[in-house]
């Protein structure tokens, strides 16, 4: 018998998390959100108000066949009794009533009436004091999502529901998508734009798996079920792979695996350079699922965790108590080492739902702590929950986005305020938490002598420090060649940072993706940064290059890097030292 060959198609991209991932194609299209609004004659009533009923049916049909797969065993993010609730919600006379009568009278097409009768509805939800009730408001929205998407006839996508070995191809994933996304069975992403420290490629890192960005248009020219060979170190994506290709990544399968167990020695192993210097390495988290990757790593402890993706997947906010749990969660994972939790870092390339950028430059505008200091509600229940936490492990408080002093003093007052509530509700939390703030604005860093003062540490935010010392947006892959973390201006300013906190006593990290890249690592060590902290699935290779470097070597090529005029000069050493430490880390 003779099999028809499989036509191989080769997509190249930017490879952004390593690893290989054989796997099935899953296209993830994003719903378009924007909901019509046409005026409708006396005559089309009846004719909407079938479609209404319709839609209806629909959604509860597929309510019913979620239950059912849930029954069957075929896993769901969606617990049965919440979908039971929603059957509910499609009968719920408060929703449905308002419905027809709006519709009779504004005579208007009914996905628009039903939008905006369910987002009022949502609304008076959401305000309610009663935690229960405004739980409630994210299932109203759930199913208001899937009615409208049946008027609308749009397909339904969810990232929630897939089957083992999937590979997700999208135009693009957003932190909500991934943070919602069913991380036992995703095994690689591939999205059409992107870069290296878009969030995608960030959370493809701290969940392990291997991922590609940059791929242009190639979402549009694959389709569900296609075998796939996804490869993160080179950026390509293969679709229905021939014989000899597999048999190429079946070999080179054989010797990065080798590479791997090589590395897991290291496990347990410090930090330490051959000559006795020994630096923390810890990891970054986007969410308490990503610690048991984080700890089989051997990391120590957590360096950041990036808590805004908390807050990412829902209308409302996380309530004091359901931070707290997931603080004390990660801080008793990560124990006996410490935990760096960043407060809210919304903005820039990171929204809530109903808060997409109403702004021209999102990344130069309300982003992090400023939308904390003009939010001093949503920002005392975070600092609160942090503070509760800080009574169940080592945790510190880190700000991002600090431009400059006065933002420091500002956090440090309201942190004071909400101890001082604290102690008088005799609720136990640390009192001499250590707080740092993130050093990732130009400014902060050439004036981080006066910032040293009023924290215990620094941590370089190396991805945004690049974007806005460089000027060159972090996400736009049409300028990603000029994202240049080399550069003699950044390496200044980093220097300028490390400077400062010994001058002060204090210690100086970096969490931002350079740490993670195993060529950066004797630069960023012969700084004299103390802490170097990574997503999971690069810290092996960072320990490997701290092992096998003396530290007067780091600091001798720190010397002249720093001297160099160009990032050119900077990589060529970087790269020869790599290939003398070991070869398998280069490429
Ligand atoms: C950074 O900017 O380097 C950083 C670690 O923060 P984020 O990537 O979340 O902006
Ligand atoms: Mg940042």
């Amino acid at each position: 018998m003779t099999t028809k060959p499989a036509t191989e198609k080769v997509f190249q991209g930017i490879g952004v998390s390593p690893g290989v991932a054989h796997g099935t194609i899953y296209v993830y299209k994003i719903a378009d959100e924007v909901v019509p609004e046409y005026e409708i004659t006396q005559e089309q009533v009846p004719q909407e108000t079938d479609r209404f009923e319709a839609a209806l049916v629909a959604t509860r049909q597929q309510l019913h066949d979620l239950q059912e797969r849930i029954a069957a065993g075929v896993g769901s993010a969606t617990p049965s009794s919440i979908l039971d609730v929603h059957l509910s919600i499609t009968e719920d006379p408060s929703l449905l009533e308002p419905v027809m009568t709006r519709l009779n009278e504004e005579k208007k097409n009914v996905e628009f009436i039903f939008n905006s009768v369910a987002q009022k509805y949502i609304q008076t939800l959401a305000d309610m004091p009663d935690e229960y009730l405004r739980e409630r408001a994210m299932d109203v929205r759930d199913v208001t999502d899937r009615v409208l998407r049946c008027l609308l006839g749009r397909q339904v996508r969810s990232l929630t529901n897939l089957p083992p070995g999937t590979i997700i191809v999208a135009h693009d994933l957003s932190p909500s998508d991934t943070s919602s996304l069913d991380r036992k069975n995703v095994v690689g992403f591939a999205t059409d734009v992107g870069s290296h420290t878009s969030h995608t490629a960030i959370v493809a890192r701290s969940m392990n798996i291997p991922a590609v960005v940059g791929l242009r248009d190639a979402s549009q020219h694959v389709h569900d079920g296609q075998v796939v060979i996804l490869d993160g170190f080179s950026g390509s994506l293969v679709i229905e792979p021939n014989q000899q290709t597999q048999f190429v990544y079946g070999q080179l399968a054989v010797k990065r695996h080798s590479v791997d167990e090589r590395l897991a020695e290291l496990r347990e192993l410090p930090a330490e350079t051959l000559d006795g210097h020994r630096l923390a390495l810890a990891g970054n988290i986007e969410l308490p699922e990503d610690m048991p990757a984080l700890v089989a790593a051997g990391a120590e402890g957590v360096g950041l965790f990036r808590t805004e993706f908390l807050y990412l997947t829902r209308r409302d906010f996380p309530s004091e108590n359901e931070q707290y749990e997931k603080y004390a969660a990660v801080a008793r994972a990560a124990h006996p080492h410490a935990v760096i939790i960043r407060t809210l870092d919304i903005g820039g390339d990171k929204f809530r739902p109903d808060d997409q950028p109403a702004e021209v430059n999102p990344f130069l505008g309300f982003r992090a702590i400023r939308y904390c200091l003009a939010n001093p509600d949503i920002f005392r229940t975070q600092l609160r929950a942090i503070l509760r936490a800080s009574a169940d492990g080592a945790v510190k408080i880190m700000y991002p986005m600090i431009s400059g002093v006065g933002e420091v003093r500002q956090a440090n007052e309201i942190l004071q305020d909400v101890m001082a509530d604290l102690r008088r509700q005799g609720i136990a939390f640390n009192a001499d938490i250590d707080v740092g703030a993130m050093m990732e604005i130009p400014s902060a860093a050439m004036t981080a002598e006066m910032i040293a003062q009023e924290v215990d540490f620094f941590s370089i935010g190396s991805n945004d420090l690049v974007q806005y010392t460089l000027a060159v947006d972090r996400v736009n892959e049409r300028v990603a060649n000029l994202y240049d973390p080399t550069h003699p201006a950044v390496l200044r300013l980093m220097r300028n940072c490390v400077e400062a906190a010994h001058n002060n006593n204090i210690w100086c990290g970096i969490c931002g993706e350079m740490a993670g890249e195993p060529l950066y690592a004797p630069l960023l060590i012969g700084m004299g940064l103390d802490e170097l902290s990574c997503a999971s699935a690069s810290l092996p290779r960072v320990k490997e290059v701290i092992r096998r470097l003396n530290l007067s070597e780091a600091q001798e090529l720190a010397a002249a890097t720093l001297n160099a005029t160009d990032s050119r000069e900077v990589l060529a050493m970087l790269n020869a030292l790599l290939q003398r430490i070991d070869p398998d880390l280069t490429g």
